[in-house]
């Protein structure tokens, strides 16, 4: 796998330098002619790109200027930061990508005549023609539908394999729980795009009495990770992706940024891309025969992970998991306000009292918060923005 990894990363590198303005630039800035990145070990000395890295550059500048214009498909995400980010690619390479997909969803337990429905914002007009024969095939339903319609059109369809947001799936149990018993019996969930909390996880599982298997992914190199089924842990995509963790001076690091480079991305090359996410390699040897790497649950995705000395960092899925579960809490919002203290803003539901909140949230800290970090329960008045649903865990260290 490394020989593989490492002849494609010259040719993507030397394609990038001559085909890309960014990165010959970047390259050229950095002194470092393409010729000089031969293995892995090289690769460091490429820096790193991050989003706002790319925000600043034309999408010209981003493309390769060797591929015709009516080659290039475009996806656009909206990313929760509000920035819409343009990836392009050729079919060629999306076809790449999408058999890399699926055969991590063929080990997560996927078989050939499985009917795949994905609930998604972006549902795709027409199917390709493998669908149509009927093996793998996979229908799109729109996300954006009220949840009790897409349930109903889930109930109608009968898939073997449900994919989706977890905020959707998880919306999908609560409406499912409360309806009572549910036609809908898929054998299996697969779980995408987004941070995967324990509690959705039982709560999705125990609505739907089928297991809950979580994709790590983005939309510059789709899948980048899978959860395992043998083992537990997430298997890093090698072939398709060099993934790289690393510190907060961009060294490689047993804990902390996730860094990705795409082997089958050359129309629009990213070459190590902050993905603003927190992962941690799992070292010890394992008995899995999937021979991919192997790492913990990424977190932090599009939110605010929590910094704390020593360069790790608390996951906000870790944090709304535990508060989730308090009773009688009603909005609030997680400030971190130093690397060694928190302040808990709470309001109670109607006919909850407020020291009687307090109290449940105090008892609830120490299993969510390290001891480093001390933590402070207040009563908001009127100080939980409209926004803290969306971002209920924030840092604002340096009073940013
Ligand atoms: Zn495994």
């Amino acid at each position: 796998m490394r020989a593989f990894q490492e002849r494609r990363l010259r040719w993507l590198v030397h394609h990038a330098y001559q085909r890309v303005a960014y990165y010959r630039r970047l390259l050229q800035d950095a002194g470092v002619p393409p010729e000089r990145i031969r293995t892995l070990d090289d690769l460091a000395r490429i820096p790193i790109t991050t989003k706002p890295d790319l925000r600043r550059v034309s999408l010209q500048d981003r493309l390769a200027d060797d591929v015709a214009p009516s080659k290039r498909l475009r996806s656009i995400t909206s990313g929760s930061d509000g920035e819409p980010s343009v990836v392009i690619r050729t079919a060629g390479e999306r076809n790449a990508l999408q058999a890399h997909r699926l055969r991590a969803q063929i080990l997560a337990g996927l078989r050939p005549l499985d009917l795949r429905v994905s609930i998604t914002s972006h549902p795709a007009p027409r199917q390709r023609a493998h669908h149509r024969l009927g093996f793998f095939r996979q229908v799109e339903i729109d996300s954006r539908d009220d949840t009790a319609s897409v349930l109903c059109r889930l109930e109608g369809l009968k898939p073997d394999v449900v994919r989706g947001q977890p905020q959707t799936l998880d919306r999908l149990a609560r409406i499912a729980a409360q309806a009572g018993p549910t036609k809908l019996r898929p054998r299996l969930i697969f779980s995408g795009a987004d941070t995967l909390t324990p509690a959705a996880r039982r709560r999705i599982e125990a609505a739907f009495a089928a297991p809950v298997v979580d994709f790590y992914g983005s939309e510059e190199f789709d899948l980048i990770a899978w959860e395992c089924r043998r083992c537990g842990l997430y298997h890093a995509c090698d072939d398709s992706v060099i993934v790289e963790i690393v510190g907060d001076d961009g060294a490689p690091a047993g804990e902390g940024r996730v860094v990705a480079t795409g082997l089958h991305s050359l129309a629009m090359p990213f070459l190590r891309f902050d993905l603003g996410d927190i992962a941690r390699w799992y070292v010890r040897s394992l008995s899995c025969p999937v021979s991919f790497r192997s790492m913990e649950q990424p977190i932090g995705r599009r939110r605010d992970f929590l910094p704390l000395r020593g360069g790790r960092a608390l996951s906000p899925s870790k944090v709304e998991a535990g508060l989730q579960e308090v009773e009688g809490l009603g909005r609030y919002q997680v400030v971190q306000t130093s690397l060694d203290r928190v302040i808990v803003y709470y309001e109670p539901l109607p006919g909850a009292t407020p020291a009687g909140v307090a109290a449940a949230i105090e008892r609830a800290c120490p299993a969510i918060f390290p001891p480093e970090l001390a933590f402070e329960v207040r009563l908001a008045a009127g100080a939980i923005p409209k926004s803290a649903k969306r971002r209920p865990v924030r840092t604002c260290l340096n009073g940013q």
